[in-house]
């Protein structure tokens, strides 16, 4: 049998490898010029004023609620299908979590169910401080409602876009900050393009900015200007809040800065793939995403939904099956509120009923840009004799 054809991995070039190696025998590894002007390249490239890279995007999303001035006896709303951090980030501040359920069409999170928690919020005096939508499989959810939405009741929109390098919304960027105060990406190596680890938050709002360049080393400034008492020399520094080390390396970002140069040949290709998917999974019993969001995906992902009963085999079935047979399939995701942290903190099953069934069908198959056209028919050949 061939080697697993995995659901997701990087796709490394010389160029890549050569913009690392250069940065190996510089001055700087660290602290040095590849990171502003990685920086500069994702704001440019997600029309952006400000751009702040970090060393992951739980960091990122982390310093994003700080800086929205989430804090004990604050709540943070965010989906339920999504990886654990875009709700571990509240519990890092000392606040709250809760789940709004997922539109069943899209997989993100449903924004007429969250405009009926919040005026149930409004009356109980629990209205959020924070709401993180999530780009699920690299397709924002319904911002624009979102946004309004956010008007109204007061919340810090964080756009989740770790799904979502390079995606449009509305005709726009994803990050340019026309539906969100702050958005964040993840250059993990299975998302779109990658740094190793690497995050990153973009946002229009220089105060945003500021605060976010501060929490991600220390809450350290050397700019006298800003200083609370006295400059006392070249040596000076003064620590104005409790920081972190966040720090994105120079080595990550000349990685970063070569990977968006090949960001739309990496976009052009997912596309691609989701149209070739859409063509040779034509006919099976499963549910595919919807073609609309073909020029507005990132295609991070390609989730399909198994139809029930429309095969002999289980869900858990057909996945194992898959993996036997060498398809490097996975699930995303294990609704958070049932992880047995959360349901420490008094989540239970049924309370979100769109993403548990979602859960209980979705299967994500190989989607990446080095992923070639034989294999992908392997991958599509497989699915159509375990689902026969
Ligand atoms: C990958 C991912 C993260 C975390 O990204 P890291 O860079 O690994 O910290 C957060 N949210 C979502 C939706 C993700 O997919």
């Amino acid at each position: 049998m061939s080697a697993t054809i995995p659901y997701g991995r990087q796709s490394i070039d010389e160029s890549d490898i050569a913009a690392v190696v250069r940065v190996l025998s510089s001055d700087w590894l660290t602290q040095g010029p590849a990171v502003p002007a990685f920086e500069n390249a994702l704001a440019a490239r997600a029309q952006a004023a400000c751009a702040v890279a970090v060393c992951n995007a739980t960091s990122a999303l982390h310093i994003a609620c700080l800086a929205a001035g989430l804090g004990p006896g604050d709540t943070l709303w965010t989906t339920p299908n999504t990886f654990v951090a875009s709700a571990n980030c509240a519990r890092y501040c000392g606040a709250d979590v809760d789940f709004v359920d997922i539109d069943p069409d899209t997989f993100c999170v449903d924004a007429v169910a969250l405009e009926r928690k919040l005026i149930e919020a409004q009356h109980t005096g629990t209205l959020p401080k924070v709401v993180i939508p999530v780009a699920f499989a690299g397709r924002s959810a319904d911002m624009r409602a979102i946004w309004r939405l956010a008007d109204r009741f007061g919340f810090v929109v964080i756009e989740d876009a770790s799904h979502a390098v390079g995606a449009t919304y509305a005709g726009r960027p994803v990050g340019c900050g026309d539906y969100a105060h702050m958005t964040v990406f993840s250059f993990h190596p299975v998302k779109i393009v990658t740094t190793g680890e690497g995050g990153a938050v973009l946002t229009n709002d220089p105060r945003y900015d500021e605060r976010l360049r501060s929490l991600r080393s220390h809450g350290i400034t050397r700019d006298a200007s800003k200083m609370e008492g006295d400059d006392e020399g070249p040596w000076f520094y003064e620590m104005q809040e409790l920081g972190f080390n966040y720090r994105m390396t120079d080595l990550q970002a000349a990685l970063g800065l070569s990977q968006l140069a090949r960001l739309d040949a990496f976009l052009a290709r997912r596309r691609a793939l989701a149209a070739r998917y859409a063509r040779l999974l034509d006919g099976l019993p499963v549910s595919l995403p919807r073609y609309d969001a073909l020029d507005d995906s990132a295609w991070h992902l390609y989730v399909v939904r198994l139809k029930h009963g429309a095969t002999g085999l289980t869900h858990r079935e057909t996945f194992e099956a898959l993996r036997q047979a060498g398809i490097g399939v996975n699930l995303h995701y294990i609704p958070v509120h049932l992880q047995p942290y959360y349901r420490r903190l008094g989540f239970a099953p049924g309370q979100y009923p769109e993403a548990e069934q979602y859960y209980r069908d979705a299967i994500s198959l190989p989607m990446y840009a080095g992923l070639s056209d034989e294999d992908q028919e392997i991958v599509a050949r497989t699915l159509k004799a375990v689902l026969a």
